[in-house]
C-alpha cells in the first residue's frame, strides 16, 4: 500500500468502477422488473449495509455506509440496513441501539415507500436451515465428525489438495437425521459440524468443504434459546442478500476469495427452487485505511478497557460517536467518502484528508468567535476605568447568506486577554505583532501602540501595556487614517467567559500504528489532550450541546456539554485551521 491521498491532491467526486458497473446493469435492464415476495415492484438495484452489532461502528464503517447508501440514492435504488447476526456470543441490543443511531447521524435513511427496510439476519434462521437440509438432500452437504483441529489438518495448502473427510461419503438420510439432532441440541459444541460438499483439491481453499452450521449452545440477542445450530457467516450472507434482493452486494476486498462460494450457494439454492434469477452478484472494493488510527474492534476496546481513552465516544476515537463528539460533521465525513472514491486497490488515505474535509465543510458555514488560549493581560492605560465600549463582529464569514445581517456585540475595556504569543519584548524579524513601539489593531476594537512590559521576579511577562488611538475604531471614518500589519484578537478581561477548553490532537504520532504488528500502545501522542481554562468571547455564554464555532485564528470548536457546575458551556478542539502536521 504504498501511494497515498494527501491534502491538496482530492480527486474530483469520484466516478468510481462500481458506478460502471451499475450503469450497465441498468442499461442491460439486468435487474428491471423484479417484484418482492408480495408481489410489490423492487427499485431496478438495491444494496446493503450489512453490519455485524458486536461494537461500534467506525469510519471505515461510514465508508461503506456513504458508499451503499450513496449509490442507491443516486441510481433511485434502495439500500438495506442489515443487522448480520448470525453470531450469538458477541452480539448486542446495545451495538443494534448505537448502528442505528449512527447511521441516522450520517444523514441515511432506510424508509422508503413508507416501509423500513431494516432487517435482521437472525430472522432468516429458517430459510438458512431449510437452505442446509435442501443442500444435504441433494447430496450437496453432510455432516461432519472430525474435530476442528482434524479438519484443519486436512485441508491441504495452498500447493497440495486437502483429503476427504471419512464422513463425507455418509448419506444423505444420515446426514439430516444428524442435522437434526444437531438442532435439536442432542449434540455438544464442536461435535459435529454441516459441511458443503464441492471439491478438497479446489486451488480456492474457501472451496474445500467449506462449514456451513455449527452447535452453538448460546442465547442469541434476537432469537433466544430457539437455536443452538447458527449458520456460519459464508453461508448466512448470499442468503440474507438473496431474501432481501438485493442486486449488488458490495463488500471489501478480503472477501474477493469468498465469492465463489458466494455464488456456489445461490446458484444451488436457486436449482433447489429457494431463489429466483437474476441473483444477487458480490463486488469488493478496497476497504478505507486512514492514516494515524486504528480501526481493529478489539484495539480499540483495548483502548477503552485499560483508559487510554475515556469511552467510545471519546472524541480521539475514529469511532462514529467519538468524531460526532469531536466536532466532525455528518457533512464532513460523507465529503470524505466521495472524494476518497472507491477502488480495487489498497492505499492509505492520509488523515489530514479528513481534517482538510471537515475544514471546507466548516469554513463557510460556521459562526466565528474569539478565543484566547494561552492568555497574556494587556492593558489599556489610557482607556478610562470601569468604562466599556461595544464592539460589533459579524457573526458569519463573508460569502454566508447571513453575513452581513448578523453581527456579535461585545465590549471592550481596560484590561484584556491576548494571547501569549502575541507579544514579544524583543521582537524577531517580520514580527508584525506587539513589541514595544508597535502599533497594531485590536480586532473590531482600536489601534493601540505598544509601551511595554511588566515582568516578575523570575523575568517572565506578566502583562503588556499599550495607549489606544480613540479615533481608530473599527467601523468608524477615523479607523482608515492607520495602516497597521498585525490585526489581533482579544478579550476584555472584565467580561470574558472563563471555561474549560479540550485542545484533542491526533491518537497517535505514527502514520501507521498497528502496521506490521507493531504495538499500537508505543505510538500514543502524549500531547493528544490538553485541557486548558481559556478566555472565550462573552456571547458564547449562550453556545448549546453540538455547537460549532471558528475560534478566529485558532481552528473549529463544538460545544461538548453544559459543565454541571458552573453551568458554562465546555469546549472540544475539532481541528485547527492549518494542518500542522504537513511537515512531519
Ligand atoms: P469484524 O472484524 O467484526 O467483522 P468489521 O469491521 O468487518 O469487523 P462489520 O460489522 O462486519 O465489521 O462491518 C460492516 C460492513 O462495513 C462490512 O460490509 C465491512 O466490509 C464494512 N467495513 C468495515 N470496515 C471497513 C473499512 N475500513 N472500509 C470500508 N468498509 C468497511
Ligand atoms: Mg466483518
Amino acid at each position: 500500500m504504498s501511494n497515498e491521498l494527501k491534502n491538496g491532491h482530492v480527486p474530483a467526486p469520484s466516478t468510481n468502477f462500481l458506478r460502471g458497473i451499475i450503469e450497465a446493469d441498468l442499461a442491460a435492464g439486468t435487474y428491471a422488473g423484479r417484484t418482492d415476495s408480495q408481489g410489490q415492484a423492487l427499485p431496478p438495484m438495491v444494496t446493503r449495509f450489512p453490519p455485524e452489532p458486536n461494537g461500534y461502528l467506525h469510519i471505515g464503517h461510514a465508508k461503506a455506509i456513504c458508499l451503499n447508501f450513496g449509490l442507491a440514492r443516486d441510481y433511485g435504488g434502495r439500500c438495506h440496513l442489515r443487522f448480520d447476526d448470525t453470531n450469538p456470543e458477541k452480539e448486542d441490543q446495545e451495538f443494534v441501539d448505537t448502528i442505528i443511531d449512527s447511521v441516522k447521524w450520517l444523514g441515511f435513511d432506510w424508509q422508503q415507500d413508507g416501509k423500513p427496510h431494516l432487517y435482521y439476519a437472525s430472522n432468516y434462521f429458517d430459510t438458512m436451515y431449510a437452505g442446509a437440509q435442501a443442500l444435504i438432500r441433494s447430496g450437496l452437504a453432510y455432516v461432519d465428525e472430525q474435530s476442528a483441529d482434524e479438519m484443519r489438518a486436512t485441508r491441504g495448502t495452498l500447493t497440495e489438495p486437502g483429503t476427504d473427510s471419512p464422513w463425507r461419503n455418509r448419506t444423505a438420510e444420515e446426514s439430516l437425521r444428524l442435522f437434526e439432532e444437531m438442532r435439536d441440541g442432542k449434540h455438544a459444541d464442536g461435535s459435529l459440524i454441516l459441511r458443503a460438499k464441492i471439491d478438497m483439491a479446489s486451488p480456492n481453499m474457501n472451496l474445500r468443504d467449506p462449514a456451513i452450521y455449527r452447535i452453538r449452545h448460546a442465547t442469541h440477542h434476537n432469537t433466544g434459546d430457539k437455536w443452538c445450530v447458527y449458520p456460519m457467516y459464508a453461508f448466512a450472507h448470499p442468503i440474507e442478500d438473496a431474501l432481501e434482493n438485493i442486486s449488488h452486494s458490495i463488500c471489501t476486498l478480503e472477501f474477493e476469495d469468498q465469492r465463489p462460494f458466494y455464488d456456489w450457494v445461490l446458484a444451488r439454492l436457486s436449482d433447489e427452487g429457494l431463489f429466483k434469477k437474476p441473483l444477487p452478484h458480490q463486488y469488493e472494493f478496497a476497504r478505507l485505511n486512514l492514516t494515524y488510527i486504528i480501526t481493529s474492534k478489539r484495539k480499540l476496546k483495548q483502548l477503552v478497557d485499560e483508559k487510554i481513552v475515556d469511552g467510545w465516544d471519546d472524541p480521539r476515537m475514529p469511532t462514529i460517536v467519538g468524531l460526532r463528539r469531536r466536532g466532525y460533521t455528518p457533512e464532513a465525513i460523507r465529503l470524505m467518502c466521495d472524494r476518497t472514491g472507491a477502488s480495487k486497490n489498497n492505499s492509505w488515505i492520509d488523515y489530514s484528508i479528513l481534517e482538510g474535509a471537515l475544514r471546507d465543510d466548516l469554513d463557510p458555514k460556521a459562526p466565528r468567535a474569539v478565543a484566547v488560549l494561552r492568555p497574556l493581560k494587556l492593558i489599556i492605560d489610557n482607556f478610562p476605568e470601569n468604562h466599556s465600549v461595544e464592539c460589533s463582529a459579524p457573526v458569519y464569514p463573508p460569502a454566508h447568506p447571513l453575513h452581513d445581517s448578523e453581527h456579535r456585540r461585545f465590549p471592550i475595556s481596560k484590561n484584556l486577554w491576548i494571547e501569549q504569543e502575541d507579544f514579544m519584548e524583543v521582537p524577531t524579524k517580520g514580527y508584525f505583532r506587539l513589541f514595544p513601539g508597535n502599533k497594531v489593531r485590536l480586532r473590531y476594537g482600536y489601534v493601540v501602540e505598544c509601551t511595554g512590559c511588566d515582568k516578575d521576579a523570575n523575568g517572565n511577562v506578566i502583562a503588556v501595556h499599550c495607549n489606544y488611538f480613540e479615533d481608530s475604531k473599527s467601523g468608524t471614518p477615523g479607523s482608515a487614517n492607520y495602516k497597521v500589519k498585525g490585526n489581533l484578537h482579544w478579550v476584555s478581561a472584565d467580561h470574558a467567559l472563563h471555561t474549560e477548553v479540550r485542545l484533542y490532537d491526533r491518537l497517535f504520532t505514527d502514520a501507521h500504528p498497528d502496521a506490521g504488528g507493531k504495538d499500537f500502545k508505543l505510538a500514543l501522542n502524549p500531547n493528544s489532550r490538553e485541557v486548558i481554562e481559556a478566555c472565550l468571547e462573552p456571547t458564547l455564554n449562550a453556545a448549546k450541546p453540538g455547537e460549532i464555532y471558528q475560534f478566529e485564528r485558532h481552528g473549529y470548536f463544538v460545544v461538548d456539554h453544559i459543565d454541571a457546575a458552573s453551568d458554562k458551556p465546555v469546549f472540544n478542539r475539532a481541528v485547527t485551521l492549518k494542518d500542522s502536521w504537513v511537515a512531519k
